[in-house]
């Protein structure tokens, strides 16, 4: 099965929407976007961002990119992120990707509270025609599914919102999402066959995504055995474990439950050692993933 090649693609603002008070979506355009492809789920891009002492064209763009990257002086690199696509409009040559608009921290969330339409934007994304498993596609369900597990904070709302779309209507289980304000609920779009376990942050971070989402794999499945869990350190590195064949295929061909989770990195830790050590989830149906770490930039 081939894995989906890469490229960088110049884009600029066409627009900006609040789609609630939290999720600002930037609509790209770009002469090439009818070459971008669309694998569907959780596919994640990087976003390139000119910085006040780097410009786009500084960014190497060929294959070994990132090796260049990383040899460059600080200041003289353009810094990148990891988002989302949120949708592809390919006949009109257009991208939408959904950015949380977070207080100001770091070189994305500076880029998003400042950016005006015209303002141009290097995407890394998947190029058409795509076949086969994407490497940035980390929701792979076994073929049989008996419920699914949805779960995350904001920054994993937008992935989540097209794994609701582009499940089969016959898919069944229950979304758990903490976003930052009671404006934000409305996100998410319905998928009849889920229930929707969807909060406004209060004073403590993780208060209602932690709970909400141990309770919603009781009800999903009985406990199993437990399994012994590694620690995995989220301050020295990324807490990421997607289950997967060689080929980029579902682990299991049928699971009773797949779940995935996808947050800041402390709370998906928790939920990791909750569900796989205390109550017996089989680790093959479970995709953990960091997005974000509290106090540590990504890059
Ligand atoms: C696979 C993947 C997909 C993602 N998809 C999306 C997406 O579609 N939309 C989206 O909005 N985000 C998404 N994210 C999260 C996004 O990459 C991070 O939030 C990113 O760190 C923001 O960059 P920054 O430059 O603002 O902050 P950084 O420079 O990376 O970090 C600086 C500081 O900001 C803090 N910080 C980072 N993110 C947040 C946040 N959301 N809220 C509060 N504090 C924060 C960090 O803890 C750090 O202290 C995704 C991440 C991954 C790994």
């Amino acid at each position: 099965m081939p894995v989906t090649d890469n490229r960088f693609f110049r884009v600029r603002v066409a627009a900006v929407t609040d789609v609630t008070p939290s999720f600002r979506r930037f609509t790209f355009t770009g002469a090439d976007l009818d070459d971008y492809a669309d694998p569907g789920y959780d596919q994640r891009i990087k976003v390139v961002f000119p910085s006040a002492t780097a410009t786009l064209d500084d960014m190497p763009t060929g294959d070994d990119w990132y090796d260049l990257w990383r040899a460059m002086d600080a200041a003289a690199r353009p810094p990148f992120r990891t988002y989302t696509t949120r949708a592809v409009r390919n006949e009109v040559r257009e991208v939408d990707v959904d950015m949380v608009a977070h207080e100001v921290t770091g070189p994305a969330s500076a880029w998003i509270h400042s950016a005006r339409v015209g303002d141009e934007v290097l995407l890394l994304a998947p190029v058409a025609p795509h076949e086969g498993v994407s490497s940035g596609i980390d929701f792979v369900p076994p073929a049989q599914t008996g419920a699914f597990l949805i779960a995350g904070d904001e920054t994993a709302a937008p992935a989540i919102a097209v794994i609701l779309e582009q499940l089969p209507a016959d898919a069944r289980g229950t979304v758990v999402l903490e976003v930052p304000r009671a404006g934000d609920i409305a996100y998410l779009p319905h998928h009849p066959g889920f229930d929707y376990r969807v909060a406004a942050r209060g004073d403590e971070r993780h208060a209602h995504l932690v709970p909400q989402t141990k309770d919603a794999a009781a009800a999903l499945v009985p406990a199993g055995r437990g399994a012994q869990v590694e620690e995995v350190d989220i301050d020295g590195g990324l807490l990421w474990e997607v289950p997967r064949t060689a080929k980029g295929g579902a682990a299991l061909k049928s699971a009773p439950l797949y779940a995935w989770l996808a947050g800041e990195a402390g709370a998906i830790k928790q939920l990791r050692r909750h569900l796989v050590a205390a109550h017996g989830v089989d680790r093959r149906a479970v995709a953990f993933m960091g997005y974000w770490r509290l106090g540590r930039p990504e890059v």
